[in-house]
């Protein structure tokens, strides 16, 4: 069943366990993801960043999780990742997304309040969840390497300032995780993670987490993460998964036969991710 990010954000928070957010780029993308959300019995968001949309439209990422989500028991979101202004979330709410971020971590703070307040207001208005980002997190959503070691970590109180006055209702934190491929191994500031949660009562998000040691996002996830975000490994996934099956059969011109070796090697990182996240057995 198709539900807002609300209930499942909330749930996750009270019992310390973290919901998996994985960004799903085509069909193949959305089936692997819901396989593996069954077979563990997890709830499960999918998202689109405005890049992904673009290449094929908000209505086609709609139905294609609408009809995922009414196939199914497990609760399935869907969310615009990193909406790039107050327009494409309205066109995200419009279509039927369950929930949005306004990503307004790239302008001053100042400026990243007036972007994100009314989208929270409207979202307030019709019952769709509104994330919004405070600090940076490095890298860049939609492709090429993060880089390491830039990352401002997000200040805990002037993120329950910009709660206050945006209205949002998570919050992504930049605690030194990137976007896109890391080069050496990426390091949680576990105790920003603490401050922030002791300090708000709205659940808290990671991105960036693609390439993060599995240990370090269990113990952020016990000092106040629930919602965790997964893209780039997805990618490499599929594509590791539809390369080697031409590998082996180069003749091959039924797109299905590697596709269906791309969507397993999904189903396998993502059902890893689940049991990690602590969400399976959760929906
Ligand atoms: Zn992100």
């Amino acid at each position: 069943m198709l539900v807002t990010t609300k209930e499942m954000l909330l749930d996750a928070k009270k019992n310390h366990y973290g919901v998996g957010a994985f960004n799903v780029e085509n069909l193949e993308f959305v089936m692997a993801v819901l396989a593996a959300a069954e077979e563990t019995k997890s709830p499960v968001i999918m998202q689109t960043t405005p890049g992904t949309v673009k290449s094929a439209g908000l209505d086609y990422f709609y139905g294609m999780v609408a009809a995922a989500a009414a196939r199914t028991e497990v609760p399935v979101a869907l969310h615009l990742d990193h909406g790039d202004g107050f327009e494409r979330c309205m066109q995200a709410m419009h279509t039927g997304y369950t929930s949005v971020m306004i990503d307004g971590s790239h302008v001053p703070y100042e400026e990243n309040i007036a972007t994100t307040a009314p989208v929270a207001r409207v979202g307030a208005a019709m019952g769709i969840p509104v994330e919004a980002e405070l600090g940076k997190v490095g890298g860049k959503e939609d492709d090429g390497p993060a880089v390491e070691g830039e990352n401002p970590y997000t200040d805990p109180d002037e993120a329950v300032e910009f709660v206050e006055r945006t209205g949002c209702t998570s919050l992504a934190i930049g605690v030194g995780t990137a976007h896109g491929v890391y080069h050496g191994t990426p390091h949680i500031q576990q105790d920003v993670v603490c401050e922030i949660a002791s300090k708000l009562d709205i659940p808290l998000v990671l991105h960036g987490t693609s390439g993060v040691p599995d240990e370090q996002v269990a113990e952020a996830i016990k000092n106040g993460i629930s919602k965790v975000n997964y893209a780039t490994e997805l990618r490499q996934a599929y594509t590791k998964g539809f390369m080697a099956y031409m590998a082996e059969n180069p003749e091959c011109f039924d797109p299905k036969k590697p596709a269906k070796w791309g969507m397993a090697e999904i189903t396998k990182i993502v059902k890893i991710r689940m049991e990690n996240l602590g969400s399976v057995g959760r929906a």
